[in-house]
């Protein structure tokens, strides 16, 4: 069989730890063997990013921007611990947040869905997709240690130097302070990709916030989005049959978990960090969490939603067998291919992706899985498979979903 050639490159960005070794697994026996894969390779790993003074993340994500498309390993988000370990020379910033702040847009995270593995909410019948805010807020804060008693405030100097200043506290004693922002650009391409991915998907929209005690912020938040919908998207969800609907987060939360599933749930960049790891679990593993940064501009990043899988790959060091599971980052490669062969023209290139993914849901579905599905599947006398050999096992039913 001639190999699948490709047009332009994908944005291929390596990790870290358990991963990085499921990368090249994966590469290995899933894609090299059946892809003339055409790559421009970036290592996110620690040490190179180190090494650069973390100049190839940035490297990076600007070859995204010329390219289009991307597919990322995860990565180590440095800590005072890890400093440590890999003896770095500073504590850099999180690659994820890096890229999101180049990229700007919005991640979509869906669970994969199989036979086998039932969500702990038992009314859940569908995915339901989180749309996560990827810009600003607390993880774009300045904050500040109040050592003592003492008065601070906000301050606005607009371009005349003119002011505006508002009180935050008056400490009589040691705190805490913390400034976030926003920015209507960016919340507006939020509200569009949101809108956009629901027609695509052809799924409701659910948006909430804090608005009632929030009531400049995140009430900007819930007008945008709002106006928006209301100037150029309420007939097309119309005829799509689909609704745009806006609630606070706390009734959104208690929504969630009596609802059937099937829609899109839109969160500010914190809600949808955390709900997202709620749902993955809630859904059955974080191993089984797709997540894709769609950017304004029609920029594509796609990744697991999972991390580095650190205890596995101290096991792995140790010479211990793993049972890593490999879903998650194999269906960032096939999004990232699919979405290339759209791009491009390249119908094989979908194909492959399409039976790529089957040969996954099959292998789980068949009995054969890793260590994490293997402890909560519904299945009779599942079978626990290693990395490599999961990812062998996936490989026999994507050669029979081609042939
Ligand atoms: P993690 O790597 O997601 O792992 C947390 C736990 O979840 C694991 O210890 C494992 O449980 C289970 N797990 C996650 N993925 C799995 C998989 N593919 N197969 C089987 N089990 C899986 O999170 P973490 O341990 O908090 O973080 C480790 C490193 O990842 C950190 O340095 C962090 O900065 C980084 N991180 C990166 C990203 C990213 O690049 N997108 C996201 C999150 C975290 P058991 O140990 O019980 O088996
Ligand atoms: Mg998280």
């Amino acid at each position: 069989m001639s190999k699948i050639v490709m047009k332009t490159p994908l944005v291929e960005m390596d990790g870290d730890e358990m991963t990085r070794i499921l990368w090249q697994m994966i590469k290995d026996e899933l894609l090299l063997p059946y892809i003339d894969l055409k790559c421009e390779y970036y290592d996110l790993g620690l040490e190179k990013r180190n090494e650069t003074d973390d100049q190839i993340t940035i490297d990076a994500a600007n070859a995204t921007k010329k390219y289009g498309v991307a597919v990322k390993c995860a990565t180590i988000t440095p800590n005072a611990a890890r400093v440590e370990e890999y003896k770095l020379k500073e504590m850099y910033k999180s690659p994820n947040g890096t890229i999101r702040a180049i990229l700007d847009g919005t991640v979509f995270r869906a669970p994969i869905i199989v036979k086998g593995i039932e969500p702990c909410v038992r009314n859940w019948e569908k995915p339901i997709i989180i749309a996560r805010h990827a810009y600003g807020d607390v993880y774009k804060a300045s904050e500040m240690k109040i050592p003592g008693p003492g008065r601070v405030e906000l301050v606005y100097t607009d371009e005349k130097g003119n002011e505006q200043r508002i009180s935050v506290h008056e400490f009589d004693g040691p705190g805490v302070v913390q400034g976030q922002h926003n920015l209507n650009a960016s919340i507006e391409s939020f509200a569009r990709s949101c809108f956009n991915y629901a027609l695509d998907q052809k799924q409701d929209l659910w948006f909430a916030t804090k608005d009632t005690i929030s009531k400049q912020y995140d009430h900007t938040f819930k007008d945008i989005f709002q106006e928006i919908f209301d100037d150029e998207y309420k007939s097309r969800f119309d005829e799509a049959g689909i609704e745009y609907f806006y609630t606070l987060i706390d009734d959104a939360v208690a929504r969630v978990m009596k609802s059937k599933g099937g829609f899109i749930w839109a969160c500010k960049n914190y809600d949808g960090d955390v709900m997202s790891d709620m749902l993955s679990s809630a859904f059955g593993s974080l191993a089984m969490m797709t997540s894709v940064l769609v950017s304004p501009q029609g920029y594509y990043e796609y990744e697991a939603a999972h991390g580095t899988v650190q205890r596995h790959y101290y096991k792995h060091l140790a010479g211990e067998e793993t049972s890593t599971n490999s879903v998650a980052t194999i269906f960032a490669w096939t999004g990232a291919l699919r979405k290339r062969g759209q791009l491009d023209d390249i119908s094989q290139l979908c194909d492959f992706a399409d039976a790529l993914e089957k040969a996954c849901i099959r292998t789980i579905e068949e009995g054969e899985m890793t260590g994490d599905l293997a402890l909560i599947t519904s299945l009779k006398n599942p079978v626990k498979l290693n990395s490599l050999d999961f990812i062998k096992a996936i490989r026999k039913r994507l050669d029979e979903e081609l042939s």
